[in-house]
């Protein structure tokens, strides 16, 4: 984040990604104009809301006229840091990790796997969607100053990773292991359990599904 912008609410800077990609296809369609009303329709978000996040970014709509795409557009590139790539580490290329590594978010991110690691011999050595994997071993000498991983190993191996991972200097895990990771507090981490998200969308299908 720029440091010179003021604070965002959490609920608001959520929400950023997603008017930022609706903002760049309407860009590329070359709209130069959007009102809150089709912002609302495209992102699934009341109007109201988004009036409020956008008087943060100071981006005042006016009557009759909408808001500027290039402002709003230029605004959130700053806010996202999409103009710097942000470089991660992915721990564990089995199945899901492989995913990652070939899928590598570069296509309408600011992110980029740059490193993997795994204790697979068959694995280490190789790359995977032009990503290197070293060994696990090899942690604390390949990390270098990235801040962000991603764990997709077996989950009773997470926490020890995790353990040098904050010794390392991470800042932001996103955790798809099951486990839940104990770390101090000013480490972030995003669990996505996939099979809890599954079990519950049914859930929630099955007993509010005809509403
Ligand atoms: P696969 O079919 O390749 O085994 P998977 O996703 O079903 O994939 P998992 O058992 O979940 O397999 O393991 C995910 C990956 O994590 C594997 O590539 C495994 O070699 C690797 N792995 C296991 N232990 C560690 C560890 N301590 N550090 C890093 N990677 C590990």
């Amino acid at each position: 984040m720029n440091n010179e912008q003021p604070k965002i609410p959490q609920a608001t800077a959520k929400r950023l990604p997603l008017y930022y990609r609706f903002l760049k296809n309407l860009h590329a369609s070359g709209k130069q104009r959007v009102s809150s009303a089709e912002l609302s329709e495209a992102v699934k978000v009341d109007s109201a809301t988004i009036r409020r996040d956008f008087s943060y970014f100071g981006a005042l709509g006016k009557k009759g006229y909408g808001y500027n795409v290039n402002y709003l557009l230029s605004f959130f590139r700053k806010t996202l840091d999409q103009d710097e790539t942000t470089e991660v580490a992915l721990f564990g290329v089995g199945n899901l990790g492989t995913a990652f590594l070939n899928y590598n978010f570069s296509k309408n991110n600011n992110t980029k796997i740059v490193m993997a690691f795994d204790v697979d011999p068959d694995k280490v050595g190789t790359e995977v969607g032009g990503v290197p994997v070293y060994h696990l071993d090899e942690l604390e000498e390949k990390l270098g100053g990235i801040t962000v991983a991603i764990l997709t190993v077996p989950a009773q191996v997470a926490q020890p990773i995790t353990d040098r991972l904050v010794q390392k200097g991470i800042k932001g895990i996103l955790n798809f292991t099951p486990a839940r990771l104990h770390v101090p507090e000013h480490i972030r981490v995003h669990h996505i359990d996939l099979a809890v998200e599954l079990q519950s969308l049914v859930y929630f299908l099955k007993h509010y599904g005809n509403e």
